[in-house]
């Protein structure tokens, strides 16, 4: 890269960027934002200088109803889903409609520091006959990728996810650790549901999904792929990391007492780890944590194991 080597020109380059007319965001890796300009800071009410997280400044969007507009009920549902998408590839750009009624084309550029700036510039002018139709197969598109239930990418969505990281090379973010994925199956389900009812299993369902998100990295993705069946897709990660990861997981989930109307009801789930080995393709790595799992449970649930 080609950088300015004087400093006038990166002060200069600095205080466009404070001013211009485009919304200019960026954020560390662990999804804070670290900077944002006049303009972005205008639009979405952040102070000069406040450094939130990402699902803060969303929450706050949602709650207070300014910034990016955001239509649902289920607002934890909507952060799983939309976090789902973000810092997974090097770019992506995409429509965002404010709550003002503008309406921008935003553009995520990620660094491999895992820093990420966003630039969205107000296409509000341009009447767009399209733009319904646009909007209507990207909200087709998300619904086709996302379990509504969760509001995680869904099976087909993850594996193809995990297929195209696999076939990048085996750790998936060229950091050379290779990948890991995790199969995770909650224990005796079944006996939640027939004891407590379907719908009690639900939000246990929902429970596990908002816990394991604050144990992952922005790079990792975790999906439903079944009805009681997770995958945790972890890029540059080594098998002894991702046990790490499981044990926090399973620590976490121990604790949960996920239904205010029964406070004694809790559950524990089980994991098989694998780390991709080269030139591995979707179906062995998943066989291979699918084996693991077995083990797992057999072994008494309530706990990871790892692939050989
Ligand atoms: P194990 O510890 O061996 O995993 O036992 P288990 O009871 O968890 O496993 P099993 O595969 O026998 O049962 C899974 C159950 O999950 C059966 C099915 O009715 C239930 N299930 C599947 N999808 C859903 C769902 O969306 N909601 C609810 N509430 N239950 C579901
Ligand atoms: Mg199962
Ligand atoms: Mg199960």
């Amino acid at each position: 890269m080609e950088w300015p080597e004087d400093q006038e020109t990166l002060l200069e380059t600095l205080q466009l960027m404070e001013t211009a007319q485009a919304f200019v965001a960026v954020y560390d890796r662990d999804d804070r934002l670290r900077y944002a300009n006049e303009a972005f800071r205008e639009a979405w009410g952040v102070a000069r200088g406040e450094q939130l997280l990402w699902s803060e400044l969303m929450r706050r969007s949602w709650q207070e109803g300014r910034g990016t507009l955001i239509e649902t009920d289920d607002f934890e549902a909507w952060l799983r889903m939309t976090a789902a998408r973000r810092g997974k590839v090097p770019r992506r750009a995409f429509e965002t409609d404010l709550h003002d009624g503008r309406w921008l084309w935003m553009t995520e550029t990620m660094h491999s520091s895992g820093w990420m700036m966003s630039i969205a510039t107000d296409m509000t002018s341009i009447r767009s006959s399209e733009r319904a139709l646009r909007q209507d197969r990207d909200r087709a598109l998300r619904a086709s990728q996302t379990d509504e239930l969760t509001g995680l990418p869904n099976r087909r969505y993850a594996l193809s996810v995990l297929e195209t990281m696999l076939a990048r090379g085996a750790a998936g973010d060229g950091s050379g650790k290779g990948c890991c994925v995790a199969i995770l199956d909650i224990d005796h389900f079944k006996h939640i549901n027939d004891s407590f009812g379907h719908a009690t299993g639900d939000v246990v369902l929902k429970d596990f999904a908002t816990r394991l998100a604050p144990c992952l990295r922005k790079t990792d993705i975790i999906g439903r792929i079944g009805g009681e069946e997770f995958i945790l897709i972890l890029p540059g990660t080594t098998l002894s990391d991702a046990a790490h990861i499981l044990q926090r997981m399973l620590e976490s989930v121990r604790q949960a007492r996920p239904v205010r109307d029964y406070p004694l009801l809790c559950y524990t789930f089980s994991a098989g780890i694998a780390s991709a080995r080269p030139g591995e393709r979707v179906d062995g790595l998943f066989q291979r944590a699918d084996q693991a799992l077995y083990a797992a449970k057999t072994a008494g649930r309530n706990r990871a194991s790892a692939a050989a």
